[in-house]
């Protein structure tokens, strides 16, 4: 029948699609996937409510709100009315030199507002990033673990990942010999995040130094993903990588999602930390321009709030944050200590979040981390990433921003869950 035959998609060019491609690809190295999996094996009939320790979202805690100056900063800026029509595709101008004069701030030069470009949240500035560095044949280099964002923006633009990892025993630093080793003429960049996501790392003006000395001798761009920026309440304290912008041209991306606890709002940026000059020369302004003038804006009235969000957003505010997360990050660490079956090779100092390495020796019949999440889904309604979402294969990655009562539970029936499932030594 005609009508049944329209009905089929085999009648239409769009089925010719082929279901291998880069983007099926891409799609399957994104963090959800694999948490919707986990989800899946929740028992939504059990007595407990379900404790969600997978995902980066700490505001469906009530004690992770933004700053009253923030929203105010909102309401303001959309009573205005001044910023209804649509903005330049970079950014309206006082946001872009609001954001210019923070990052200044933790800098030994300064940043202009033609170095700052708008996006909606850091990951529309990944996805910058690695749109105009894919060029056919070119690789770029990024952390395991890491964040998947990066390897699924990479397979779809056809840029070759090349993976050097974090070493746990030493505070997840960069593994530097690795990335001498995989760097190449068609290396275009390599990638940081610190504060790290997922191990909680901070990394130290030393490290950074050490890292800037090797891009410079491979002669390869930084991109630092400082979206966690400020959020460290360990000893190391935060240290841009833009600081040794003189030794190596240095892209900083970040937004105020995290440290306003505000990543619904959609508000990033990409910063040229370059007072060299090489990026100019290098006309990456001009691939940014061209790339952000077929991209959506972030919205309006938001980039119009900016410089107040920035300018009143007081101290008590972030140190009430930094407070908290410190706490979470000790109860987190402490509690780990005591169970048999997982171990945590450094306490985080920074961001959100803590690596757990999965003793799978002690543990009977349990097969590997997303097994192990699984089951916990099922038995103790909590919910954690398995590694493998992020490149580390039998570890398990834990968000331990949420209110401290809802993580000392979770702790709790993780423990009691190891303990059900650890061998009885012979
Ligand atoms: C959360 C996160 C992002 C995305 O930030 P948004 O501003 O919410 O888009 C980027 N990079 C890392 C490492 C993150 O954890």
């Amino acid at each position: 029948m005609a009508e049944n035959g329209n009905a089929s998609a085999a009648r239409w060019h769009i089925s010719r699609l082929p279901s291998e491609t880069p983007l099926a690809a891409a799609g399957e190295q994104s963090i959800r996937p694999v948490l919707n999996r986990v989800i899946s094996f929740v028992d939504a009939s059990g007595p407990r409510p379900v404790l969600m320790l997978g995902g980066g979202d700490p505001t469906a805690s009530a004690c992770f709100r933004t700053a009253p100056e923030a929203e105010q900063a909102i309401v303001d800026a959309l009573l205005s009315r001044k910023y209804n029509g649509y903005s330049p595709t970079v950014g309206v101008l006082p946001a872009r030199r609001a954001i210019a004069e923070y990052l200044s701030r933790d800098l030994p030069y300064n940043l202009s507002a033609d170095d700052v470009y708008l996006t909606s949240g850091c990951v529309q500035a990944i996805e910058v990033m690695v749109s105009i560095l894919a060029q056919p044949g070119s690789n770029i280099l990024l952390p395991r673990p890491g964040f998947p964002l990066y390897e699924g923006r990479t397979t779809f633009s056809c840029l070759e990942a090349r993976h050097f990892d974090l070493m746990p025993d030493r505070g997840w630093e960069v593994d530097l010999e690795a990335v001498e080793a995989l760097a190449d003429e068609n290396t275009a960049a390599m990638v940081i995040i610190n504060p790290g996501n997922p191990c909680g790392s901070v990394y130290s003006r030393d490290h950074l130094a050490k890292i800037a000395e090797t891009a410079r001798k491979l002669g390869i761009i930084v991109i630092a993903d400082e979206v966690y920026d400020h959020l460290t309440f360990g000893n190391t304290p935060f240290i841009p990588m833009g600081v040794l912008g003189d030794i190596v041209p240095v892209i900083t991306l970040g937004s105020i999602s995290k440290r306003w606890l505000v990543p619904g709002w959609r508000l990033g940026w990409i910063a040229t930390c370059d007072p060299k000059g090489v990026l100019k020369e290098a006309k990456v302004h001009q691939s940014l321009e061209n790339y952000i003038n077929i991209t959506s804006d972030p919205a309006t009235f938001i980039q119009g709030a900016v410089p107040q969000i920035i300018a009143n957003t007081k101290e008590d505010y972030f140190k009430k944050i930094i407070d908290l997360l410190r706490n979470c990050a000790d109860i987190c660490y402490n509690k780990i200590k005591e169970i048999r079956g997982i171990t945590c090779p450094h306490k985080p100092e920074g961001s959100m979040f803590v690596m757990v390495k999965l003793d799978l020796a002690c543990l009977e019949g349990i097969h590997d981390d997303e097994d192990f999440c699984c089951r916990l889904a099922k038995e103790d309604s909590v919910i954690l990433l398995p590694g493998s979402a992020l490149g580390m294969k039998d570890w398990i990655r834990i968000a331990f921003a949420t209110d401290p009562t809802g993580l000392e539970d979770a702790l709790e029936r993780i423990k009691s869950f190891c303990k059900r499932h650890v061998k009885v030594e012979a």
